[in-house]
């Protein structure tokens, strides 16, 4: 039996070892924390428990087809609700509009902003749906070499749906309130691009939002790592935590293991890294193996954005919130050139907000509920000092939370917790304290741009994750691990 070693336990990590299991690999998975999930990770505490990374999925198909794939049916092992809204969206001035998974709900609130506006967003809707269907083409392949991304039709679509344009600008092209324009661009935060710098093909991702579903399993995200654990287990994969990998061991060309930073060698066919990609070549990689990545061209790529989280367990509910919100400031620019361009501290700053306990009081004591706050924020390739930073950024959630939410919602604080882009880099080796993955999703670094998941320089070492193709994100992720997965069994067999 051929033998994988994976080096992290996030949710690309576990569905590799997943899927290289039922194709008959023994695999082990070494994770540096003491808990497997990565990014996806959680906080039991109190009695309360938090999701600390996505709280939310979209493309709920890509986790069907992993556990179809390997004999199992998701749905008969979790349980998912569809959130309706799927956001609330919150303005400076106090007003608010939801987002609607139904299309006549959404016209009708986005009507409410922008009179006549509806018959914009459903051409913005059907723009959205050719950009995700010629996006998806691209997202769903292994990339060898340029000619596979030569595709003249696919380069003729993409400029007949200005997918080559801004976002924002494109956006603007369909909605002429400020408010519209911030409510259906923001998506690209979570590739860590400003709408502002962003292609318009990544509309797809609204689409996908709006139009797709988000959808919530009981329990929150971390259920489904939870799940991923128990039939690791049941299938013979593996999982050892508190296991820092410190070299990739690579001798003649290929790859012979790994040494722990114990000390400990392990010896392996073939190495899967899900630690971000960068940190890995750089850290794990000897440099004389990497000519393809010295470190003048890691340091060289465009960094995605972090983010500053504050979880609030609170003595009380809010039946009157939606699920899931965004608050955006009133300078929507500043916000995102401070994060994305001086990488200063934003002076107000945009957040995701989450009420979870409304759909699954299971996550709070009686009575009790949590909230959380997402504010993306620079990466540490930016001066911010953190231990000055955090409290400041606290203060300015808390305060416009006391204006959206309850005047007297700190009053109600009864535990609470923050994550700031020094724990992401502490904790994960997330590159420059990276949040929602390490390498933005520039044009020159998506698709055959994008690191392969397999290394050109060394055989037998391959990537799994945000950093290879396709990229950032659950859904995404869960598409590498098909892919790198198809071209392991191709070679290996
Ligand atoms: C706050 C936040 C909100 C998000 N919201 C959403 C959302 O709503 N929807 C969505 O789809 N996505 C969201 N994302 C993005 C999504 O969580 C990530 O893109 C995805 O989880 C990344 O998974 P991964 O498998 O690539 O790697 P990671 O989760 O980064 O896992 C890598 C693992 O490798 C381990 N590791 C690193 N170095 C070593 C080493 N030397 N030895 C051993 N192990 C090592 C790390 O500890 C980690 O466990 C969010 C992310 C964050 C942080």
């Amino acid at each position: 039996m051929k033998s994988a070693i994976i080096i992290g336990a996030g949710m690309g990590g576990l569905a590799t070892a997943l899927r290289l299991r039922h194709a008959g690999f023994d695999v082990t998975v070494l994770e540096k924390q003491p808990r497997p999930g990565g990014r996806s990770n959680v906080i039991e505490e109190n009695g309360f428990r938090f999701d600390m990374g996505p709280t939310i999925l979209v493309m709920k198909e890509t986790f069907d087809t992993l556990y179809r794939d390997i004999g199992q049916d998701i749905d008969e092992r979790l349980s998912f609700t569809r959130l309706d809204p799927n956001y609330r969206v919150y303005f400076h001035d106090g007003t608010h509009i939801d987002l609607h998974n139904s299309m006549a709900d959404l016209a009708e609130a986005v009507k409410g902003v922008e009179p006549g506006a509806a018959e914009r967003l459903f051409q913005f809707i059907g723009a959205g749906a050719k950009k995700y269907a010629l996006g998806m083409d691209f997202v769903t392949r292994n990339y060898d070499r340029i000619t596979d991304l030569a595709n003249p039709l696919a380069g003729w679509k993409l400029l007949r749906t200005d997918s080559h344009q801004k976002l924002f600008s494109h956006v603007s092209r369909y909605f002429k309130t400020d408010k519209l324009r911030k409510a259906f661009s923001f998506h690209s935060m979570f590739l860590g691009l400003s709408p502002f710098d962003s292609l318009a093909m990544y509309s797809l991702i609204t689409y996908a939002d709006l139009a797709l579903g988000m959808w919530y399993p009981q329990g929150g995200i971390y259920s489904i790592i939870e799940d991923m654990l128990a039939l690791a287990d049941e299938m013979g994969v593996t999982i050892c935590t508190d296991s820092p990998v410190e070299e990739i061991i690579i001798r003649d060309g290929g790859v012979k293991g790994v040494r722990l930073a114990s000390g400990q060698e392990m010896q392996a066919d073939l190495v899967v890294s899900n630690a971000d990609l960068p940190y890995t070549y750089k850290a794990l990689v000897p440099a004389e193996y990497r000519q393809h990545y010295p470190d003048r061209r890691l340091d060289r790529m465009e960094y995605a954005c972090s983010g500053y989280l504050l979880y609030l367990g609170l003595d009380r509910t809010y039946p009157e919130m939606q699920h899931q919100a965004l608050y955006f400031a009133e300078d929507y620019r500043a916000n995102l050139d401070a994060i994305f361009k001086t990488r200063t501290l934003p002076t107000d700053a945009s957040f995701h907000l989450n009420n979870p306990t409304i759909t699954d009081p299971s996550l709070a004591p009686d009575g009790h509920s949590v909230l959380y706050l997402l504010a993306p924020m620079p990466n540490l390739q930016g001066d911010v000092d953190w231990a000055t930073a955090a409290p400041q950024v606290r203060e300015q959630l808390l305060s416009q939370l006391e204006k959206l939410v309850d005047p007297d919602l700190r009053q109600h604080i009864v535990w609470e917790r923050e994550f700031t882009p020094v724990d992401f880099e502490r904790d994960y080796n997330a590159v420059h304290g990276t949040a929602f993955g390490s390498l933005a999703h520039g044009l020159f670094q998506s698709a055959y741009f994008r690191p392969h998941n397999k290394a050109r320089d060394i055989d037998g070492l391959y990537f799994v994750g945000q950093g290879t193709y396709p990229g950032i994100g659950m859904p995404m992720v869960m598409i590498s691990a098909d892919l790198v997965t198809e071209r392991i069994k191709n070679e290996w067999r």
